[in-house]
């Protein structure tokens, strides 16, 4: 243990040296990484341990969260704060010639999420290790993450993300903890001599689960947590039996990487389900292995199985892992020789499910036919599911047909994924109050409507230690300085700083730390993107994945109006702007990957027109991650939250920008709604149609985009430039397809409707920005309300409300 810098200096050196055979002089930065990565591990493995230990012989409830995806990012940094060795470590390593700085950049992104669903699940692991509570993880080791994007001629390209090329520092491989999982086989039900069904699986596939562990160390305790990847791997039997049987070593090697490539690769849609055999492999492949795992840790404490809910809680992220709920009945009773009402109250205590959407295309359903022959063992008993639930329902409503049809788990041929993880959990969340609020009247109102006690809110947060303490580290002193350092152990705290609101020199100091960082972000942004930019125009930031329902169309096409009107009026005048974008498109998502070339093209036209160009820029950053989210928010003054209202469940992005003091451009979507009664109409920009509004139209049919292309001249004009001659068609037919969603399929995301009151709440930004002390004014007050979004605040209402838990971690 190093509890100085002068034993810390030393600890490095020997460090380098039994490693990696390096002296310090000779190291380089990625010697002095790995080093340093290796030193920190070991650190936290004592307390590791003692984390376990205390677990298990307290006995008390441990969560398992249940997530296919982690987007965790880089590691180094975070772990150093919440060990609280930051600044020793950043002292030292200066002492010996290195900057922590550059260190932390040589870690590569553990990239193994999408976006706001991943990243959730990666701040509640540190929310939860920071309040001690017993939560883990449970996930899948991707060999390759979410795709490296590049930008060929405009255009996405994706490349595989070989994240593991480097050593990840932070694993340790479990072998002692595997599990196998089967696939495929037969299955008879046998009647023994005494009168039991057995259940007879044969003929089946089997692959090893090999748990890659990572501890997940908690903010100032001593609490180190667990997150459990798990990885695929041909067992030695089978792969022997099946290569000496065939004696081919081709088919031994093409069986070997058929088992493997369950966990090969990350699938790189958002919001939306292919329904592919192989993912749907994956994500039994990720439940088997956690459910085992999960009751085997049960089986340590010597209880009777009854309990078993007293001290295990199964979370599903969504309802991707939603087979945990058969995979624990299978359990309970073909291991365990329970019967099935007790193991079906078992497995209902036990399990909780968070729903993070209501887009139809997102919605999981699987064919029959692919689960049966899949999952033979499963299938019987998600049928045996849905036939007592569809009795039960029979009983309360005999001859409602059409009840019974709407809510069935199996129907159509299809498994409904978001039925069976509604029946088999006693808790259904949404991530924000209007999305509750539309599960509960609209979407899932027949379900709510039949266990209304199950629903509940729990508005989704973002880790403060990660996205203000560590990336913002002005801001975070500024505040420790003029408050104190409570708000970081109890973030709402940071209301204290509304005494400052109209303390002009406090401001003042706000105003320079934002321009600090946003010189950062423009040095960055030169050396990545090759583009100046003016540190003194407004960072107007629209960064998240690429989707319709996002509109970063609607930005785009605001930015093209802006041009039109520098162009035409040579009186125009604007307050300086620079527009940010970042984001990927899924790989098979034509419309998203027109966006993206779309936004290339009018940063083409922009930035090389010397008669705009020194008003606004506009600027696509490549590979959008959560390390680069980390250097783009502390510098943003705008952040745009434009989806169209009703279809953003709740977004994470607008909290991370609000306590960075950025003021929201928003729709009353998600947690815009949240933000927005939190510090008034003054202090954040809404506009556009409102959830109802949306939901009305799309229920009447009565909005047509051609009515308001040809009532309002801008909306036509900037239309017609995509699909006649103009500097951004330049006669080629290469946005003919956007045109065409907008006008011939009538605009799906209302992207013209919301168009006119988006340009003029722009205008008015453009405006308020100009008196400085007003603006930061209300870029303090969101600072000041940001506390409600802490994932602290999240997870302490999960904890209490959902999982029946209390801090049983190692607190100091
Ligand atoms: C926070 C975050 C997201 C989610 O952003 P939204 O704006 O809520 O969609 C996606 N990707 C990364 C890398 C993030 O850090």
């Amino acid at each position: 243990m190093f509890s100085n810098k002068e034993d810390f200096k030393q600890a490095f050196s020997e460090r380098l040296q039994t490693d990696l055979g390096k002296k310090v002089e000779s190291a380089s930065e990625v010697d002095a990484y790995r080093a340093l990565g290796s030193l920190v591990k070991d650190e936290m493995n004592r307390n590791w341990l003692k984390t376990a230990r205390q677990y298990e012989e307290s006995k008390e409830k441990q969560v398992y969260y249940f997530s296919m995806e982690f987007l965790i990012g880089r590691l180094l940094g975070n772990n150093l704060l919440n060990m609280q060795l930051l600044s020793l470590v950043k002292e030292g390593l200066e002492e010996l010639g290195f900057s922590l700085t550059e260190l932390e950049e040589e870690e590569n992104d553990a990239g193994l999420g999408n976006g706001g669903l991943g990243r959730l699940a990666a701040c509640f692991l540190d929310s939860l290790a920071s309040l001690g509570y017993a939560g883990h993880g449970y996930g899948i080791r991707y060999k390759y993450g979410m795709f490296d994007q590049r930008i060929i001629d405009g255009y996405q390209v994706e490349l595989p993300d070989r994240w593991l090329a480097r050593e990840f520092v932070w694993e340790v491989r479990r072998p002692d903890e595997a599990v196998e999982v089967r696939f495929g086989g037969e299955v008879d039900m046998v009647r023994t001599k005494a009168g039991r069904l057995e259940c007879h699986h044969d003929h089946y596939e089997q692959v090893r689960a090999i748990p890659y562990d990572v501890p997940v160390v908690g903010y100032g305790n001593d609490t180190v947590n667990t997150l459990r990847l798990w990885s695929a791997e041909a067992t030695d039997h089978d792969t022997l039996v099946k290569a000496s049987k065939d004696d081919d070593f081709n088919n031994f090697l093409e069986h070997k990487r058929s088992l493997e490539e369950i966990s090969e690769f990350l699938y790189p849609d958002d919001s939306h389900e292919d329904g592919k055999r192989l993912r749907l492999k994956q994500e039994y492949f990720l439940v088997s292995a956690g459910v085992q795992s999960a009751v085997r840790n049960f089986e340590r404490l010597n209880l009777p199985l009854a309990s078993f809910p007293e001290h295990a809680a199964l979370h599903i992220n969504d309802t991707h892992p939603a087979l945990v709920i058969p995979e624990l009945m299978r359990i309970l009773m073909d291991d365990h020789g329970l019967g099935w009402e007790e193991a079906w109250e078992i497995t209902q205590a036990s399990v909780s499910y968070t729903n993070h959407t209501t887009l139809s295309e997102a919605l999981e359903t699987w064919p029959v036919g692919l689960v049966r022959s899949l999952l033979p063992r499963i299938y019987m008993i998600i049928d045996e599911i849905n036939e007592r639930f569809c009795q039960s329902l029979w009983e309360k409503h005999p001859g409602d047909f059409d009840r019974i049809a709407s809510l069935a788990i199996v129907a159509d041929g299809f498994v409904k994924m978001a039925h069976l993880s509604i029946v088999g959990s006693h808790s259904i969340n949404g991530v924000a109050k209007l999305h509750t609020d539309i599960l509960k009247k609209r979407e899932m109102k027949i379900f709510y409507d039949t266990f209304p006690e199950r629903f509940n809110n729990k508005t989704n947060g973002i880790t403060h230690r990660r996205w203000l303490l560590h990336s913002n580290e002005p801001l975070s002193k500024l505040i420790t300085d003029s408050i104190g350092d409570q708000w970081i152990q109890e973030p709402e705290r940071l209301e204290d700083l509304m005494q400052f609101k109209s303390d002009r020199s406090f401001l003042k100091e706000l105003n320079g730390i934002k321009q600090q960082k946003k010189e950062e972000l423009a040095d960055f942004i030169k050396g990545y993107a090759g583009i100046q930019i003016d540190p003194a125009s407004i960072f107007d930031v629209q960064i998240k994945r690429l989707h319709g329902y996002k509109r970063q169309l609607l930005n785009a096409l605001h930015i093209m109006h802006l041009y039109n009107q520098l162009k035409t009026d040579r009186r125009y005048k604007m307050t300086p702007r620079t527009f940010i974008f970042g984001a990927k498109a899924a790989p098979s998502y034509h419309f998203a990957k027109k966006v993206i070339k779309l936004i290339h093209t009018v940063a083409d036209v922009v930035n090389n027109d010397p008669a705009v160009n020194n008003q606004m820029k506009v600027v696509f950053l490549p590979n959008y991650s959560v390390s680069l989210a980390e250097k783009i928010i502390p510098a943003t003054n705008i952040s745009e939250q434009i989806s169209t209202a009703s279809k953003e469940a709740s977004g994470t992005g607008n909290m991370k920008f609000m306590m960075n003091g950025a003021l929201t451009l928003g729709t009353m979507d998600g947690a815009n709604v949240e933000i927005h009664e939190l510090v008034g109409d003054d202090h954040i920009y809404t506009f556009g149609l409102s959830s109802d509004e949306v939901l009305e139209y799309y229920k009447n049919g009565h909005y047509s985009s051609r009515q308001v292309y040809e009532q309002d001249d801008r909306v036509r004009h900037t239309l017609d430039q995509l699909i006649h001659y103009s500097p951004f068609s330049k006669g080629e037919t290469e946005f003919q397809d956007i045109y065409d969603n907008l006008i011939t399929f009538n605009d799906e995301y209302f992207v013209l409707k919301d168009f006119a009151s988006y340009i003029d709440t722009q205008a008015r930004i453009g405006k308020d920005y100009k008196d400085v002390n007003l603006w930061n004014k209300k870029s303090l007050i969101n600072i000041a309300r940001s506390g409600k979004f802490s994932s602290d605040r999240t997870i302490q209402e999960y904890a209490s409300d959902i999982w029946k838990i209390q801090p049983t971690g190692i607190l100091k």
